[in-house]
């Protein structure tokens, strides 16, 4: 299984990747989990991106390809990887194609979470984030079985920083400008795959499931 998960900030990617991560014992990618760890921890790295994480930007291509090119090349992604959160450029996208040429891998498919954008502001301003392992839930959609606790780890649920209402319209728009041109880069290759991810969350898990094999 080797799986791009791609769509607009809140579609569900990070969801439905923890989801197909557990199921089939494949390791996740997240490269926005990877930024918030290490702005949690104040690493050099957290340092770097904070400023344009909080101002809903993107941060560099060359420092998210490098952390993705290292987990790539790491043993445990031998058997397989999903990749949510990336690539989110054109550039991250060829840079990416070099990779797995590099390491004599190709991609299986790519998903586009299709979602009007509606249910996204929807699906954003309630959702909540374990501060620990950083599962997503949401006040109405997910519900913790403890408010404000998470039920993998047990820690704090917060609000991200970014999912305030001006930086989730910021990210809206970085995501039209810069992402979405991926959709051709992929539908060219007959690698694009369409999610329809309005539904819900198990649905929409059972739909994937059913071809992603
Ligand atoms: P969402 O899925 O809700 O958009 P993410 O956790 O994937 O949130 O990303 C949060 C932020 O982390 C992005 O707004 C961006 O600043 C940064 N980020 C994550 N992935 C990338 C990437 N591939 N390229 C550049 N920035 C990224
Ligand atoms: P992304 O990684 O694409 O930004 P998330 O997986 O974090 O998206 O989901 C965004 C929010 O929407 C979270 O609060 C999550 O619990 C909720 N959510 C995810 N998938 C669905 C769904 N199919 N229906 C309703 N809510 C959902
Ligand atoms: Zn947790």
């Amino acid at each position: 299984m080797r799986l791009i998960l791609l769509g607009a900030p809140g579609a569900g990617k990070g969801t439905q990747a923890k989801k197909l991560s557990e199921k089939y014992g494949i390791p996740r990618i997240s490269t926005g989990d990877i930024l918030r760890e290490a702005m949690q921890k104040g690493t050099a790295l957290g340092l770097k991106a904070k400023s344009y994480m909080d101002s809903g930007q993107l941060v560099p291509d060359d420092v998210v390809i490098g952390i993705v090119e290292e987990k790539l090349k790491d043993k445990e992604c031998i058997k397989g990887w999903i990749l949510d959160g990336f690539p989110r450029t054109l550039q991250q996208a060829q840079a990416l194609d070099r990779i797995l040429t590099g390491i004599r891998t190709s991609i299986g498919h790519v998903l586009n979470f299709e979602v009007n954008e509606e249910k996204i502001i929807k699906r954003i301003s309630g959702r909540r984030s374990c501060e620990s392992c950083q599962s997503a839930y949401h006040i109405y959609f997910n519900r913790p079985q403890k408010d404000g606790v998470c039920d993998s780890c047990g820690g704090r649920l917060i609000q991200r920083n970014d999912d305030k209402e001006e930086t989730v319209r910021e990210r809206l728009k970085v995501y039209q400008e810069k992402t979405q041109p991926l959709v051709s880069y992929y539908s060219e290759r007959s690698l694009l795959k369409k999610i329809e991810a309005d539904d819900d969350i198990e649905n929409v898990f059972t739909r994937i499931c059913s071809f992603v094999l």
